[in-house]
């Protein structure tokens, strides 16, 4: 049996072995995916000790998405262009490194949600990993412009720099939030609210009648954001439920290139998150 694992810190409630379990079973292939936290000083040896018992690919967390972009061999255009790496597998002794969550993102909101993003003004709030990985995405879905937000201002520009788009995609300051004029898409990518931290505190005028809300979070963390959408009386707000299962298929799909199908797997999470859309 092939092992394959998350590595991260604090995973024990990730639903990705859930998800990439049910993925094994209904494609009858036969793997083991555990996840495994480490922290950052010991993320080499962790590797190095996954691959001596047999590993053969992972997926990579908060905060180790850049260092596992370092330890790569080859890695895809799309994780080149993020600096981060999400999904690792092993080809002839070397990682081979890429980044499914723009991927998994578009597909979520394209596929499952229905969501036209062409044409729309789009504000990204945070330049984490998260976002360096789904800003590529977004853009290559078409949306009109893309303006970053971040509370470290610095990260926001290398971000834009590394788009290469400065007609569409550009930065403004967190202050200058009330005076941006409103926006087609929202999406939150930071970690605000994580680990006890002060949730976002966002004004009402980014929103129009016509605004989705997404935020890549789920579960508590995305309850604040979630909230700011309902009292706006949006029409359109996801979670990141669908794009986590998403995400993982495309994963999926590069270390044994078969596409799971994600309905079923998505539909048993939603059981126990509650549904964030308000209609
Ligand atoms: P990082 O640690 O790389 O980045 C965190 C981002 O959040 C930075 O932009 C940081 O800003 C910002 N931030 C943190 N706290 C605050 C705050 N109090 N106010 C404003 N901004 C803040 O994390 P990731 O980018 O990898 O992940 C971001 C979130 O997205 C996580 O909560 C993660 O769980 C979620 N995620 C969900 C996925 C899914 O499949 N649904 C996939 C990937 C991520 P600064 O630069 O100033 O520190």
């Amino acid at each position: 049996m092939s092992r394959y694992a998350l590595f991260g810190q604090s995973v024990a409630k990730s639903p990705s072995p859930q998800i990439h379990t049910a993925f094994a079973r209904q494609t009858g292939i036969p793997m083991e995916y555990v996840g495994i936290d480490v922290a950052p000083e010991a993320l080499d040896a962790a590797l190095d000790a996954f691959v001596a018992g047999g590993g053969r690919g992972a997926n990579v967390t908060v905060p180790h998405k850049e260092a596992a972009f370092a330890r790569c061999a080859q890695l895809s255009e799309r994780a080149r262009l993020a600096g981060a790496v999400n999904t690792l597998r092993l080809d002839e002794g070397q990682w081979y490194g890429d980044n499914t969550d723009g991927a998994g993102l578009v597909r979520d909101l394209t596929g499952r949600h229905g969501l036209d993003l062409r044409g729309r003004r789009t504000l990204l709030l945070g330049a984490g990993g998260a976002a360096r990985g789904v800003a590529p995405a977004l853009l290559d879905a078409g949306v009109r412009e893309l303006v970053i937000v971040n509370r470290s201002p610095e990260r926001a520009d290398a971000l834009a720099d590394a788009l290469g788009q400065p007609g569409r995609a550009h930065t403004r300051y967190w202050e200058d939030l009330a005076d941006i004029g409103d926006f087609e898409l929202v999406i939150n990518a930071t970690s605000a609210g994580r680990h006890g931290s002060a949730p976002l505190s966002l004004p009402f005028a980014l929103c129009s009648d016509m605004t989705a809300a997404v935020d890549l979070n789920y579960g508590d963390v995305a309850i604040p954001f979630l909230a700011w959408a309902r009292t706006a009386r949006l029409r359109t707000i996801v979670d990141g439920l669908g794009m986590l299962v998403e995400q993982a298929a495309e994963s999926f799909e590069r270390w044994h290139g078969v596409r799971p199908q994600t309905d079923a797997v998505y539909a048993e999470l939603r059981k126990g998150a509650p549904e964030p859309v308000a209609a």
